[in-house]
């Protein structure tokens, strides 16, 4: 990103209490996920939604899916003990564009009770380009989108189908269409000063050396961070990833990515790899200390 001293000054103004956006503002500022958007578009091969998921860099754990009503609950009892809370955002366990009827009635919700909080979402950005007037009336400045490739033949062998307009589509063509939608929401996101992030999940043998031409096209499109995740396959929380065998990452492979991306886009380099229903500082999570029953019923 080429910035003004000015700017960049604005820049900062905006991304300083965001734990993600900014590396040094994670150290104060803590951020919850409400997982209240299940259903998802797209079929990732890394995803397994029977254990639920998210568009997160994690394809993540979330305990209990909440309701636009329960997770304003949730969200008040944790601002009211969790001063630093600076950010609430929907990040699964699907997708926040595609579950948006939820995504905005819990915004809406939030909106209300404490105006001055940050809102963001995530999202595979297949419905994106729908939502993105409606993203900035809500005044949400930060959406991470999950972009795993640009080439349809490398996109093949991640999604094995996505359900657009009504329809399903497999193979090179659903890729196609993927792609073709995600750099529509980008770019429309860009137009409209709506900070982007974009998560790309590194596949050993599938997309890893294909990032690099990733990171051209969203820097070309005015992303304003690159966090490239480890693939997760190993057991997490009872949980198996890579449903069709990938192996993940070693931090090597993973360091060598980012050193050769580094320059272009900001890379983000301390994500913690969240739950769909993550509460705290990053590295921090007090999830378990807010479970729905241990909250008050009254709003
Ligand atoms: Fe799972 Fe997210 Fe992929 Fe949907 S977009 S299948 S929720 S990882
Ligand atoms: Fe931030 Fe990464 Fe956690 Fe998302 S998964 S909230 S980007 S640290």
């Amino acid at each position: 990103l080429s910035v003004t001293d000015d700017k960049d000054a604005r820049i900062w103004e905006r991304i300083k209490d965001h734990p993600c956006f900014s590396e040094q503002a994670h150290h104060y500022f803590a951020r919850m996920h409400v997982a209240v958007a299940p259903a998802c578009n797209i079929q990732c091969n890394y995803c397994n939604r029977k254990y639920d998921c998210t568009n997160e860099s994690r394809p993540g754990v979330a305990s209990v899916k909440l309701t636009p009503d329960q997770a304003l609950r949730k969200v008040l009892a944790v601002a009211s003990k969790v001063p630093e809370l600076s950010v609430i955002g929907v990040a699964g366990p699907g997708d926040a564009c595609y579950d948006w009827r939820k995504t905005v009635a819990t915004f809406e919700g939030v909106a209300r009770e404490i105006p001055d909080i940050k809102l963001c979402i995530s999202t595979n950005g297949l419905a994106l380009p729908d939502h993105v007037d409606e993203l900035a009336d809500m005044n949400i400045d930060h959406v991470t989108i999950t972009i795993n490739m640009v080439d349809p033949v490398v996109g093949a062998k991640i999604y094995p189908w996505i359900l657009h307009g009504h329809r399903r589509y497999t193979g090179i063509e659903a890729a196609r269409i993927l792609h073709e939608r995600q750099m529509l929401g980008l770019e429309l996101l860009t137009k409209r000063g709506i900070l982007t992030k974009i998560n790309s999940v590194m596949i050993p043998g599938v997309n890893d050396t294909h990032l690099v031409e990733v990171n051209r096209w969203i820097r070309d499109r005015g992303a304003f961070m690159h966090n490239v995740v480890p693939l997760i396959s190993k057991p997490s929380h009872g949980t198996y990833y890579g449903l069709t065998g990938q192996r993940c990452p070693e931090p090597f492979e993973l360091k060598a990515l980012q050193d050769c991306l580094d320059g272009n886009v900001k890379l983000m380099r301390h994500c913690q790899q969240c739950r769909a229903d993550a509460i705290g500082l990053l590295g921090d999570d007090r999830e378990r200390e807010f479970a729905l029953d241990q909250i008050s019923t009254k709003v």
